[in-house]
């Protein structure tokens, strides 16, 4: 077996080049160890970053950035999805805030990336009402 495949474990991309002789597993063009442990994760079960946003509730933006805690299999991004298009965050948060806990029972959280503030919509709110 003979293939390619490229390396994302950073931005420098290298075009790996992956053989098979009886069982044995040879990386070639890899620019440093990272990019064997990307291969043979690879063949084994490809593993992201899933991040995506969440609706907000009462602050001044509709969606926070999140992502999750760690790499998870791409075949249950489906599954995660799910469970995070449910929740609906309420109340200030900044980056690094854990949302919610032990997702699907995997151990992994969601994690906020970025920040919204409920004390900002208050104000807007009670600036809109006084428009009114
Ligand atoms: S092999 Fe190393 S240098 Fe090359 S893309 Fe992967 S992590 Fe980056």
């Amino acid at each position: 077996m003979k293939r390619t495949m490229t390396c994302i474990a950073c931005p420098r991309g290298c075009l790996l080049n992956i053989s098979e002789t009886d069982g044995n597993i040879t990386v070639t063009e890899n620019q440093c160890s990272r990019g064997v442990d990307y291969a043979l994760q690879e063949l084994k079960e490809s593993l992201r970053m899933l991040t995506t946003t969440v609706r907000t509730s009462g602050t001044d933006y509709p969606r926070l950035a999140v992502r999750l805690s760690r790499d998870v299999p791409l075949r249950l991004f489906p599954d995660y999805m799910k469970v995070i298009s449910r929740i609906i965050h309420k109340g200030s948060c900044i980056p690094g805030d854990i949302l919610a806990e032990n997702l699907l029972d995997s151990g992994i959280d969601l994690i906020s990336t970025g920040a919204v503030n409920s004390e900002v919509a208050k104000s807007n709110d009670v600036d809109s009402e006084k428009k009114v």
